[in-house]
């Protein structure tokens, strides 16, 4: 019998959960222990299963040896033991004492890399890390010792190379390093560009010169983790792109942010989240149970959000079962984004309406279909009101509903489970309400006087009607009721400033 399970060590990529490889992916989700440090996205949880043994061994906290003995300890007990690093483990991830620990004990493993944060920032920062014709080598550096002291590098044969220059941990000795690269021959007016929190929301990213970048980056608060990348020819190819530069803040809840704020960072903009509600699952109530053996008895399912739709196929796959308890029943998807996640689950849905709301849907589905006589589902929110479709014998079920979370004034989390970042809302040029709910809850800590000069962006009608109930006027509403199309929204409107 083997005495160790397998390790992979893991890259996660820079902070967003979609930047981990597709492999990286796979192993995580089959992971029976996993061991994360600290800047790993944390959208990644979702897909870890929840009977795997989940261990923080964040450097700030714990020292290599006892990582090494953990890791030890786990791949006796374990099958699947994944090592999951922030971007690549290969790069400053001092990942070469677990590879010689892991040599040393006999124990198989994997390395399956991940994106570089020099990689994820120089995408959010829409720049290309070599060119052509200017820079033929790009040199990753980091910027301090391992005790936060000064590093000693040749810094002339640095400037000498030409090419483009990524400093890691770069924010405590900008200053420094700057100073240091000027006084070794590098123009002052050299391009630079600081990336910090790259992908994740509360991403910033500063264009300077060289001169200035580490006094600009003083004055705006810049905190770690954040890339300083120096090039000759280092220009932004985003600063065109609509959202680009504007802060936005985000009001669902945290799952939903989290997706919402990767789609606002491809846009250029920076997000800023305010988690309203938190979702509640009721899947493990006796009504939902109850109604799984009979969903093959209904004519039409319907799913009214991608939320309903995940939780019940994480719900039924805990009772091994799959797509086939609907058996011939057809189904019915409020929304795009609801039946493109019931495609993710592999079943297509065979009404979505054109209209989300109740009335419209109830108009379109009986133009469609004949609905006398039959049974209909609704697998939806607790929280969502009664659907009737005439002539038809309607049953709803609640798959989830949300509760208000408490939101301080000015204790955005900006994403991050690192940086405990306040933003006031003075800063914001956006502010989105996605449902109703997410309105009345937001509006339970703020009033319409504390959004002046701030635009404000709806997903739809309903959520419309509910902000001007707290005085509140929308600047523009999403013609298509998604966040795709809430963010377009946006961008026209920015487009005809
Ligand atoms: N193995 C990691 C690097 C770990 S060292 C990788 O390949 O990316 C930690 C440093 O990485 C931070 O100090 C910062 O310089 C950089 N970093 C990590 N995540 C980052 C992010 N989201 N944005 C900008 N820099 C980041």
């Amino acid at each position: 019998m083997r005495k160790y399970g397998k390790v992979y060590i893991v890259g996660a990529g820079p902070g967003c959960g979609g930047l981990i490889s597709v492999r990286g992916l796979a192993v995580l989700k089959q992971a029976d222990c996993v061991l994360y440090d600290k800047l790993i996205g944390k959208d990644l949880p979702a897909y870890i299963s929840p009977d795997a043994e989940m261990i923080y061994v964040g450097k700030d906290q714990t020292k290599q040896q006892f990582i090494n003995d953990i890791i030890v300890k786990k791949a006796k007990k374990h099958k699947i033991i994944v090592r999951l690093k922030g971007g690549d483990p290969t790069i400053f991830g001092r990942a070469t004492e677990e590879f010689n620990m892991l040599l040393e004990e006999n124990i198989d493993f994997e390395i399956i890399p991940g994106i570089t944060a020099a990689s994820a920032a120089a995408a959010s920062a829409g720049i290309s890390l070599t060119d052509r014709n200017t820079a033929s080598s790009v040199t990753f550096v980091t910027g301090q010792t391992l005790d936060g002291k000064m590093i000693k590098i040749d810094f002339k044969s640095l400037v000498r190379l030409g090419g483009t220059i990524v400093f890691y941990m770069a924010v405590a000795k900008m200053k420094q390093i700057c100073q240091k690269l000027i006084q070794a021959g590098l123009d002052g007016n050299t391009n630079a560009i600081v990336i910090a929190n790259a992908t994740l929301a509360n991403q910033k990213i500063i264009f300077a010169s060289l001169s200035d970048i580490a006094g600009e980056c003083e004055r705006q608060g810049i905190e770690p983790p954040a890339v300083l990348i120096v090039g000759k020819k280092c220009r932004s190819m985003l600063r065109d792109k609509p959202l680009f530069g504007k802060k936005i803040l985000i009001t669902r809840d945290s799952a939903g942010n989290a997706e919402f704020a990767c789609k606002l960072a491809a846009s250029g903009a920076c997000a800023i989240e305010c988690p309203t509600f938190e979702i509640q699952d009721l899947t493990g109530r006796r009504e939902f149970l109850n109604v799984i053996d009979k969903i093959k008895n209904f004519d039409w399912v319907f799913f009214t959000s991608p939320t309903g739709v995940r939780l019940f196929f994480k719900a039924i796959h805990k009772l091994k079962k799959d797509g086939r308890v609907f058996s011939d029943s057809k189904i019915g998807c409020i929304g795009s984004e609801t039946a493109s996640t019931l495609e993710e689950h592999g079943m297509i849905a065979d009404f979505v309406p054109d209209e989300f709301t109740t009335k419209s849907l109830a108009k379109e589905f009986a133009a469609k279909y004949k609905p006398k006589g039959k049974n209909i589902l609704f697998l939806r929110s607790g929280l969502a009101e009664e659907f009737e479709i005439a002539g038809a014998k309607v049953q709803t079920v609640a798959v989830y509903t949300a509760r208000k979370v408490r939101t301080e004034k000015t204790d955005f989390s900006a994403t991050s489970r690192q940086v405990g970042t306040s933003v006031e809302m003075t800063n914001m040029d956006w502010i989105t309400f996605a449902s109703s709910f997410a309105v009345k809850c937001f509006f339970e800590k703020f009033n319409a006087d504390d959004l002046k000069d701030i635009k404000i962006a709806s997903i739809g009608p309903v959520t419309s009607e509910t902000l001007k109930k707290f005085g509140v006027e929308p600047s523009v509403e999403a013609k298509e009721h998604t966040i795709d199309g809430l963010i377009r929204e946006i961008e026209r409107n920015i487009n005809h400033e």
